[in-house]
């Protein structure tokens, strides 16, 4: 009983702290005559920091800078903290609203730091891949293997898939089509990579580097832990409950436009922290760099357990989507069934001004423009670029706090 009553009273000290997030928003004016003060010859600065994006990458920033005592404010154009780890709640499930995130970290130093902030679950990505029907396990292992060509001892799944690179003739592969085929062989890039990819990039694979496919294992073992990673899980509680946590003491403000407001917002504070597009700070004035867009048709479905598992990947080319997420069982361990499930269709699109931009497009030209912008960057005194979008980077959730970290910390050494 004691028990319930604790949990019930710690349930209404989070709802408390998301609802003063929903609710604390405010001009930029506002902001301004509460915290710029005047001290006799000298205008001190309001704040140490002004964080533009209440993502991971500012939460964490945000924190260690508190913690070190300095003044934070943090603003993003969203109405909601988190950025796109951003989880809501649709009939008791939480719906990873912009893409499924499964945290992954060989780094023992960031699981510490990301399970200081929720417990974690134990979920494992096991996607399945449906190629036309047919089931497949993910990433490519034994299980791929075994269904795709009926082989049965890693030896034989090795020689198949050099009797396929051989005939294929690559020795050096130079773009993601022969990487994929010089892993896995023509069969597997054939069926499970060439639609997916070309859906997810918007590109062919021979246009595109090889370093993606190098994201994912390829394992002469039973394995379908879909990452290579030494800790894994969702925070109990959902990403947005995470991100409330590391903000917690921190001043934010939402549905503030940093771009729109850049003088105000600058002069109150020494320094800032751009988690934005490096390109849409400088207004596109080389050029817009690339990105892919994801669009999600998000159902609620009066059916327990509509796929059976979190996410089925769809890897032809013909059906329009790359993958379903199935929400509920992001939730590991949960025992209440229920009796309605959330699925989303993930469609793939590339950016436009005015989508939420997603993936980086790591490509050659784009990454002469990014270093052109870079440039730029370095030469902004006062302001600091991080993050996915920020240094245009397909960068991990492990990758980004990391770096975060590393940032924050240098600049309170200074
Ligand atoms: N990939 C693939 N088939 C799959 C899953 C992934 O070919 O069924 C390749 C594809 O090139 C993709 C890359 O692996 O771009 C990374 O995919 P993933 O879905 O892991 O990326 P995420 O969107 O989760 O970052």
């Amino acid at each position: 009983m004691a028990v319930k009553v604790r949990q019930k009273r710690q349930k209404k000290k989070r709802d408390d702290i998301l609802a003063e997030f929903v609710y604390n928003r405010g001009s930029v004016s506002e902001m301004k005559t509460e915290k710029t003060k005047e001290t006799g010859e000298q205008k001190m600065k309001a704040y140490d920091y002004v964080v533009i994006g209440a993502g991971l990458y500012g939460a964490v920033f945000a924190r260690e800078a508190v913690k070190k005592g300095k003044k934070v404010l943090v603003i993003d154009k969203r109405s909601n903290i988190a950025g796109n780890v951003y989880t809501e709640q649709v009939e008791g499930i939480h719906v990873h609203k912009y893409g499924a995130h499964i945290f992954h970290t060989n780094n023992k130093k960031v699981w510490d730091y990301v399970t200081s902030f929720a417990e974690f679950n134990r979920f494992t990505n096991s996607p399945v891949a449906n190629y036309k029907g047919e089931l497949y396990s993910l990433p490519f292992n034994m299980y791929t293997f075994n269904k795709m060509w009926g082989v049965v001892t890693p030896e034989e799944a090795a020689a198949k898939i050099e009797e396929q690179r051989q005939a294929a003739g690559i020795t050096e592969p130079k773009n993601l089509e022969e990487q994929a085929i010089s892993l896995v062989g023509t069969d597997i890039y054939e069926k499970l990579i060439k639609g997916y990819t070309q859906k997810q990039w918007g590109r062919p694979c021979t246009e595109l580097p090889s370093f993606i496919i190098r994201r994912l294992p390829v394992r002469l073992t039973f394995d379908n832990n879909y990452f290579n990673a030494l800790y894994q899980g969702i925070p109990n509680g959902g990403y947005t409950q995470m991100v409330a946590n590391m903000l917690q003491g921190v001043e934010v403000r939402l549905g503030v436009n940093y771009l729109a407001n850049k003088a105000e917002l600058d002069a109150l504070a020494d320094r800032v922290i751009y988690t934005g597009p490096i390109d849409a700070y400088f207004d596109y004035s080389l050029g817009t760099l690339q990105y892919r867009s994801v669009r999600f048709e998000t159902e609620t479905l009066a059916c327990p357990n509509y796929q059976g598992n979190a996410v089925i990947n769809y890897t032809d080319a013909e059906t329009p989507y790359t993958r379903i997420i199935e929400h509920k069982h992001f939730e590991f361990g949960s025992t209440e069934p229920g009796t309605k499930t959330v699925i989303s269709r993930e469609y793939s699109a590339e950016w436009k001004p005015g989508d939420e931009p997603y993936y980086p497009v790591n490509d050659a030209q784009n990454g002469a423009l990014y270093e052109q912008y870079k440039a730029l960057a370095d030469a902004e005194g006062k302001v600091l670029f991080g993050g996915r979008l920020g240094e245009y980077k397909y960068y991990d959730m492990d990758r980004v706090i990391e770096s975060a970290l590393a940032r924050v910390r240098a600049e309170l050494a200074k």
